[in-house]
């Protein structure tokens, strides 16, 4: 039985690696169920997800309400386009523009359209209220980001793998130093065409890297002084992940109670996807208030599924399960809990020098070089002992589960990673 069982799950990776392209390098679990903070091979065994779906699956796996939600809206209509009206949209575009605190809510399906929506606003804001000569209009990016991987995007990455051979590249994006507000300053001083400034609140795939303190605060500050849009990209900080409902809301305290209040910094533009789902499905959306959303007119963007009612649908239970079951909070709490354990472990630790993150978006990092095989051996081990994690980059591990977890299970997690780790010492 067991060796039958076993060529069920080398069976999936086969056909993978055969008919699929080779565009990711997976560890080698093949999952066929999920519920809440759980996973499950094709052997049956169980895991803690601790990647969820890169984020995108904070509400937990199959959340019954926002499953719920969708079933029922796909038996009843699942897309007219944008044609025509649907009874779903407006819902969901009041619920969420009132859920973050934003005048108008431009729908799409995937991180990466999401992203290049807002560049397309930003530079569309820039030519018709900033006044900025046709095609002229800058936008100021991060080193080392992660947007998302259309054309323009990449263009501005500096990932060479991400790059290489893609080209020729979109122009039109400056790059700078994340957490530098002199370089940002900098780069605005001098440049009167500058349209916009596109950041990650915290940089989760280049390894979680968490800005300093007022970081965002005093780039929104120049931003606002140089009439530049600033731009948050919270498509995986979003929802919850880093114990607020933004990343962006800085600390104002809604550990405590519930978080829709006015954020510390109110992007110009914000930027969602992944959790704004839950996994269920894609949604991701452009949030931005009247003066800069107008620019958008009939005809000047569009997609054929954004807006779809399963979408809408979906959505609003998704935002309405971070809401009533506190995921901010929960996030929050576990968050320093997780740090603070995985603390204790490292002052006696060899094999790991750090652990860093916000809420339950966190990496720890292995003291072994970048080209080094040990953080992917770790993940190997994890997923033996019982825990599905993966490298970000060479020597870092991102430990993000879904927010519906709690204190027994994280503590069990917690478990879980110090002993493998100390399999590596
Ligand atoms: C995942 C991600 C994207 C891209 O989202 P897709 O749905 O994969 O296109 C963009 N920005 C950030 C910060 C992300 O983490």
């Amino acid at each position: 039985m067991a060796v039958l069982e076993k060529k069920s799950s080398q069976h999936s990776i086969e056909l993978e690696d055969k008919y699929g392209a080779h565009n990711y390098h997976p560890l080698p679990v093949v999952l066929n169920k999920g519920d809440g903070v759980y996973v499950w091979d094709v052997e049956g065994k169980k895991y803690y997800d601790f990647l969820s779906a890169y984020s995108a699956v904070n509400q937990g796996h199959c959340h019954p309400k926002i499953v719920g939600a969708m079933v029922n809206q796909a038996q009843t209509l699942t897309l007219t386009s944008r044609a025509f009206y649907n009874d779903k949209l407006g819902e969901y575009e009041k619920f969420a523009t009132e859920f973050f605190g934003f005048d108008k809510l431009l729908p799409m399906n995937t991180g990466a359209e999401a992203v290049e929506t807002a560049l397309k606003l930003c530079r569309k804001w820039a030519y018709e209220k900033k006044g900025i000569p046709e095609n002229e209009a800058q936008i100021i990016v991060c080193e080392n980001n992660f947007h998302g991987r259309t054309t323009t995007i990449i263009s501005f990455s500096n990932d060479p793998v991400a790059r290489k051979n893609f080209g020729p590249y979109t122009t039109g994006f400056i790059k700078i130093e994340y957490d530098n507000l002199n370089a940002l300053k900098e780069a605005l001083e001098n440049n009167e065409n500058i349209a916009g400034f596109l950041v990650e609140p915290i940089q989760g795939e280049a390894g979680v890297y968490v800005p300093s303190d007022d970081y965002l605060s005093k780039a929104k500050a120049l931003c606002e002084k140089y009439n530049v849009l600033f731009i948050a990209d919270e498509v995986q900080t979003g929802i919850a992940r880093t114990g607020r409902l933004l990343a962006t809301c800085g600390n104002c305290s809604c550990a405590n109670k519930n978080c829709s209040g006015t954020p510390e910094v109110k992007p110009d533009v914000l930027i969602l996807g992944k959790a704004l789902s839950g996994g269920a499905y894609p949604v991701s959306a452009v949030l931005a208030d009247d003066h800069i959303m107008e620019v958008i007119k009939p005809g000047s963007h569009g997609s054929t599924f954004g807006g779809n009612p399963v979408a809408a649908a979906v959505a609003v239970a998704a935002l309405e399960v971070v809401r009533d079951e506190k995921l901010a909070e929960n996030a929050f709490v576990l968050g320093e809990l997780f740090r603070s354990e995985l603390n204790t472990y490292i002052e006696k630790s060899n094999i790991i020098s750090l652990v860093r993150g916000k809420g339950l978006l966190n990496a720890i990092v292995i003291n072994d070089s970048e080209e080094s095989e040990t953080a992917w051996n770790i993940c190997m081990a994890l997923k033996e002992n019982g825990l599905l994690a993966k490298p970000t980059h060479g020597n870092i591990i991102r430990f993000a589960p879904p927010l519906v977890m709690n204190r027994e299970q994280l503590l069990e997690c917690v478990n879980i990673i110090t002993k493998t780790l100390s399999e590596f010492e």
